[in-house]
């Protein structure tokens, strides 16, 4: 991650009359007593943490979601804010662990990207692992708080954005992961973790997030304003997920690549993939559970 210090004293200033008018205009166009949008939010809620702040091991916050509680104070956004984003700052501010359904969990709110935990025969599949070890660390602690030491039978990256793989490190080791060069039958009967990955994954991931670094960096500075502070005439969430966390990111090499529309078996769960390439990423894949009735549609439907 690239920091540039001078950014860290940008001024905040209050809203213009015109901004304050097109701010509150929103509340004339779209209908704010609509709250099922919350109730969407909300619903199956496990455990909310009381305060939710994450830290590295030399004690830096690399995720921080109690700073943004003031958004829970105000019903009415402040006129430096659209009401959308808001609302939107609101509902991603609610971080925890939540019940899909019987079976399926997500910790949500732990990072830009939740963690979907799914429960096959005799352990779990996880989808998508969030963007840094730590925060893939407080998840995973999560889940085990209420269900146990984790059996993981498989981890999936949807797709070649690195806040849906960058936290591999904080559920597996390297060494638990299965060997690519056996065939996926014999890696799932290694007793190892199958890492499985939409064709091309590991091309892009590369090309995008080492080949292409520092532009990347840059442009995330500014589209998501790491380095600005949470407030009203600050930064709110950034529409798919309160922020972007600053802890340690790595990458295991998918084991298998999903190369067809194909079925595969898990541990007694299927899974029948569907290949999306070129969408919401170059490489990304969405899943049907047919066991849970369960659709899984990565980023193609939030991004
Ligand atoms: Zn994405």
């Amino acid at each position: 991650m690239i920091m540039m210090p001078c950014a860290a004293f940008a001024e905040s200033r209050p809203a213009t009359d015109y901004t304050a008018e097109a701010n509150r205009s929103w509340y004339d166009t779209l209908d704010f007593s609509d709250e099922s949008e919350k109730e969407n939010a909300l619903r199956g809620l496990i455990e909310a943490p009381e305060s939710l702040i994450i830290y590295d091991e030399a004690g830096n916050v690399v995720w921080n979601v109690a700073d943004y509680s003031f958004v829970n104070e105000l019903e009415t956004a402040p006129d430096t804010v659209n009401p959308s984003l808001w609302r939107n700052t609101q509902y991603n501010s609610y971080a925890g662990l939540f019940e899909v359904c019987d079976g399926i969990y997500q910790v949500r709110g732990y990072d830009m990207a939740n963690a979907t935990f799914i429960r096959t025969d005799n352990g779990w599949i996880v989808f998508d692992v969030l963007m840094c070890t730590q925060d893939m660390q407080a998840a995973k602690a999560l889940m085990e708080k209420h269900f146990g030491e984790l059996d993981i039978k498989a981890v999936l990256y949807s797709h070649s954005h690195i806040d849906h793989y960058g936290g591999i490190l904080g559920l597996i080791n390297r060494e638990d992961a299965a060997d690519p060069a056996l065939t996926l039958a014999e890696q799932l009967a290694s007793g190892k973790v199958v890492v499985l990955a939409p064709e091309g994954f590991l091309e892009h991931a590369v090309s995008e997030n080492i080949y292409c670094n520092a532009a990347m960096s840059r442009r995330a500075m500014y589209q998501y304003g790491v380095l600005l502070e949470p407030g009203e005439t600050g930064k709110m969430s950034i529409g798919i997920g309160l922020g972007q966390s600053i802890g340690n990111t790595g990458l295991i090499a998918p084991t298998y690549e999903i190369a067809t529309d194909e079925t595969i078996v898990i541990d007694g769960l299927e899974i029948q993939f569907q290949l999306t390439p070129g969408t919401e990423a170059p490489a990304e894949m969405n899943a049907y559970f047919p066991k849970y009735r369960g659709l899984w549609l990565a980023e193609n439907c939030t991004g």
